[in-house]
């Protein structure tokens, strides 16, 4: 339906708000107007044909046109009619949620977890593949056998698959380096997409949580940094709706920032990188020894927060730390970028307020107080579900151009 050389030359648009900021050319005049009106109805949830061409400019005549495309191939339905205003009462049309299936993986921590979406980034099934983590061909293999679970969930046509990994990530979907998954210069997206002939997109991890956030999180903010921090260490950037990939697709990876040189060894080759000092694994190293279980991994991670909330101080001192350093990389980062809005996602969540606390009094102490004093602090609202909704509305944004 949609021209993919146009959509292509688009900046992603993610935001059911409605804002086409690009002025389409002749080439890409009719797949902009497509999206234009699915964006437009999106954005309204139920809106008629006469408002759609009040809002989006465009003739009566186009519009009737591209809603019955869109109601033909089953994005857009009719929803009823909506108040008379005089006349024959005008058809109220909405997006069809369910019109194609979406499959997402979020391979951030050893769980590697998959969904089948819709849409709107509902979730309609769920599978966890390993709670081991599994690296390089043997990752590949996990991953193949994931999606082919979840091809066979699918209640809809699927519109693509979306992957969200960590590392460094290229517009082609190669995962040019991603030292956790032992992966490098691996053609995921390739590969992927000649085995299911679908489109496939592969994405950062915390790029996917930031677009999540964005997309679904309701946070009202144009910019946004979400710091995902679980197994691993990152930063997606959001400025002015758009996220902010850098040069090299490499924006946001400040988990590899050398905190202490004489630090602990990283597998990226490094030593005291971020990720070493204050990524999930290491915490729950720190912390088991005081904890009464020691059941390991996340469980150990709750009880940590569980015993911070209960006051327990040698806990606190290592939430502390852990925050200490995590808001000197952060605070240089909030500084250069003036984002008011900071997101903190990821399994650190099980801390609680304990650790958004001492976070907050971490970058407190770092930045001017202009800076410090507009700044606000939450945990992510998309919670375990948002690198897999980011590669979904990754996926919506890139074929469709709206989520
Ligand atoms: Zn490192």
């Amino acid at each position: 339906m949609f021209d993919k050389h146009s959509y292509r030359s688009w900046e992603p648009q993610i935001s059911p708000r409605l804002r086409v900021q690009h002025k389409a050319t002749r080439h890409d005049q009719r797949s902009h107007n497509l999206r234009l009106v699915l964006q437009c109805i999106l954005g309204a949830g139920s809106i008629s044909r006469a408002d759609i061409a009040r809002t989006t400019g465009l003739t009566p005549a186009t519009i009737s046109q591209l809603v019955a495309e869109l109601e033909s191939d089953g994005f857009v339905t009719e929803l009823g009619t909506g108040p008379s205003a005089g006349g024959k009462p005008p058809t109220l049309y909405g997006v069809n949620a369910g019109a194609r299936s979406i499959v997402a993986v979020d391979l951030s921590d050893s769980e590697r977890v998959g969904s089948v979406l819709d849409l709107k980034g509902t979730s309609s099934y769920r599978t966890i593949r390993s709670r081991q983590s599994v690296q390089g061909q043997e990752g590949i293999d996990q991953l193949v056998d994931t999606i082919d679970d979840l091809m066979g969930e699918t209640p809809a046509p699927v519109l693509g698959i979306g992957i969200g990994t960590p590392g460094v990530v290229d517009d082609e979907g190669t995962v040019v380096e991603a030292s956790y998954l032992d992966w490098h210069d691996v053609p995921l997206g390739a590969l992927l997409s000649d085995r299911y002939s679908l489109p496939v997109y592969v994405i950062n991890n915390s790029r996917a949580a930031a677009l999540a956030e964005y997309s679904f999180g309701d946070h009202e903010a144009e910019n946004l940094l979400v710091l995902k921090i679980g197994n691993g260490i990152g930063a997606g950037v959001l400025l002015d709706g758009r996220v902010h990939g850098g040069e090299d697709s490499a924006a946001g990876e400040i988990g590899h920032v050398v905190v202490d040189p004489k630090g602990i060894p990283c597998h990226c080759g490094k030593s005291g990188c971020l990720e070493t000092m204050a990524a999930v694994p290491r915490l729950v190293e720190v912390c088991a020894p005081f904890l009464p279980n020691q059941a390991g991994g996340l469980e150990d991670l709750r009880d940590a927060g569980a015993a911070a909330a209960a006051g327990d101080q040698q806990i606190l001192s290592i939430i502390e730390e852990t925050a200490d350093n995590l808001g000197r990389v952060l605070s240089t980062t909030v500084a250069i970028l003036d984002i008011h809005r900071v997101v903190i996602s990821g399994i650190v969540s099980a801390l609680g307020d304990p650790f958004l606390d001492s976070l907050r009094s971490a970058i407190d102490r770092a930045v001017l107080p202009t800076l410090a004093s507009k700044l606000e602090l939450c945990y992510g609202r998309t919670g375990d579900r948002a690198v897999r909704m980011g590669a979904a509305a990754n996926v919506v944004s890139q074929e469709l151009g709206v989520v």
